[in-house]
């Protein structure tokens, strides 16, 4: 499920207009009726997601499940295989043929995502080798830090949840059999991580809380103790098993041809094999060359006059990146400079029509708030699921306060003077926030929670190229080198992730692709 909840920052109203109309359209149609089966269905197909997915739920902002903390024991992996297998079984009795064109693809988006879940659970399996699926703290700090709900109504959720946190270490403790020794260090890194969410912070929540009574809150203490003492057995039992390990003595982190493949399937849904889709990005780096070997040659002469040009094209390609990436922003204007973007990347869409901006939904530029620090992004988007979409969407924004002037500098070399408007393309505008927005208002919460993830990462990355296409930037060549080197990421991130799992690419050779070749 960690597919789905990366795209969180990913209707009810909708779905019911939707059905009232087709109450009070035609009934004697059978087709009509076939359709209108099929939306009461969604609904409970839905709530039996939820119910299986509570930490979902939460993250698309269906809040009725978050005193729930799902122990995932064997009575859980049993009834959730079940419940897939129920779900494939009501579809199988629908009349797919007769539905109607929208309900259609939701049927096979359903049908996906059924097959999908039952791979993962039954064939995958990362509940028995991943050590770091288990991890509490994510959906705490969601629920200390949402919007949804009063403070009061939130410590009450989290005061509940924390009864199920020391039966859930102890089943994760079982459940693990033969770990990766690299998702057994990032369990244990990401669980001293949790850690922080029951520190001071929470005690001072605590502390202004007015609806739990002085006797629930010492049962709060004593829960959050407890909690903190699971979380750091859980940290010592993983830091035992991480000392008898080894590369030899342990299971691969690859997963292998056979389950790459499926997975490949399941997850990208593309008409492409994992193969086919590998030897197209192997032909999509050599044209990137090209034409960034074309650019070097056009800028060279504006920024080496007449000094010797290299006669390796990727020497010049390096140096001429090397060069232009100096044209960068302050390290105290970073986010400043991203919030003076936002409003020209809206006005070149507008003047050239190219989408609809809806202006009610506007993006909030922000410092990323401290417990989503550390996920490794310098800027992310937040946007509201389909059961809130009222609330704002933010772009976050790590500030650069706690780097060297050396971290400073490296980091607004990469994040230049172009490349920050590639970035913003991508994330904002018509990037993610664009289409998350689009998203929640999709006439179908089925389309909305059941987005493919390479299809919304495929947006933003189509984004880019279109909007330079479009003459933003009025065809800049520097703008346009930087943005073949970022794209140069995308196309090696594909080879990368094919090569490491079914190719045992070593780590010196994928070091070797993303510097070498890509200009990382
Ligand atoms: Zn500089
Ligand atoms: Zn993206």
């Amino acid at each position: 499920m960690k597919r789905k909840e990366i795209c969180k920052q990913l209707c009810v109203g909708l779905v019911l207009i939707l059905s009232l109309t087709l109450v009070f359209s035609c009934q004697t149609n059978k087709s009509d009726s076939v359709d209108q089966d099929f939306e009461r269905y969604k609904d409970t197909f839905i709530e039996s997601i939820w119910k299986l997915n509570p930490s979902w739920a939460m993250y698309v902002g269906y809040h009725k499940y978050d005193s729930v903390l799902l122990v995932p024991d064997s009575n859980y992996l049993v009834s959730q295989v079940a419940t897939y297998e129920s779900l494939l079984n009501e579809l199988k009795k629908i009349d797919e043929g007769s539905l109607n064109q929208n309900n259609k693809v939701d049927y096979w988006m359903m049908r996906d995502f059924v097959l999908s879940s039952l791979w993962y659970a039954k064939e995958f399996k990362s509940h028995e080798w991943n050590p770091a699926v288990y991890n509490v703290g994510g959906e705490f700090a969601e629920i200390l830090n949402g919007r949804f709900a009063t403070l009061d109504e939130r410590m009450r959720s989290v005061f509940l949840r924390m009864q199920n946190v020391p039966h859930y270490y102890q089943v994760a403790e079982s459940n693990i059999s033969n770990p990766t020794k690299e998702h057994t260090e990032l369990a244990i890194l990401q669980n001293k991580g949790a850690l922080s969410i029951f520190g001071t912070s929470l005690i001072d929540s605590l502390n202004v809380c007015k609806n739990l009574s002085d006797r629930e809150k010492e049962e709060f203490k004593s829960r959050i103790n407890l909690t903190t003492a699971s979380i750091e057995k859980y940290i010592h039992f993983l830091e035992r098993l991480n000392s008898s390990i080894n590369e030899t003595n342990s299971k691969s982190f690859r997963i292998g041809k056979e389950a790459y493949f499926k997975k490949f399937e399941h997850d990208i849904q593309s008409a492409y094999t994992a193969d086919a889709l590998y030897k197209k990005a192997i032909e999509r780096k050599k044209e990137l060359h090209t034409k960034m070997g074309e650019l070097a040659e056009q800028l060279w002469p504006k920024y080496f006059s007449d000094t010797q040009k290299p006669s390796d094209s990727k020497k010049m390609i390096r140096l001429i990146i090397d060069t232009i990436a100096s044209s960068h922003c302050h390290r105290d204007s970073f986010q400043l400079e991203i919030e003076k973007q936002i409003p020209e990347l809206e006005k070149f869409i507008n003047e050239k029509n190219l989408l609809y901006l809806d202006p009610s939904k506007p993006l909030v530029v922000r410092k990323t708030p401290e417990y989503m620090e550390g996920s490794g992004a310098g800027a992310s988007i937040n946007s509201p699921g389909p059961y809130d979409k009222g609330a704002n969407t933010y772009y976050n924004v790590s500030p650069l306060d706690g780097y060297t002037n050396k971290a400073a500098e490296s980091y607004l070399r990469e994040y230049n003077n172009y490349t920050l408007q590639i970035l913003n393309i991508h994330e904002a505008i018509p990037g993610h926030y664009t289409q998350l927005v689009y998203s929640n208002n999709a006439p179908s919460m089925i389309k909305s929670i059941l987005g493919n993830g390479s299809m919304i990462e495929g947006w933003a990355v189509y984004g880019e190229r279109m909007m330079l296409e479009e003459g933003y930037g009025n065809n800049n060549p520097e703008l346009w080198m930087m943005y073949y080197k970022w794209h140069l990421r995308t196309v090696c991130n594909t080879i990368l992730d094919f090569c490491v799992h079914t190719l045992n690419m070593t780590k010196e050779e994928g070091l070797d692709l993303l510097v070498n070749e890509a200009f990382q």
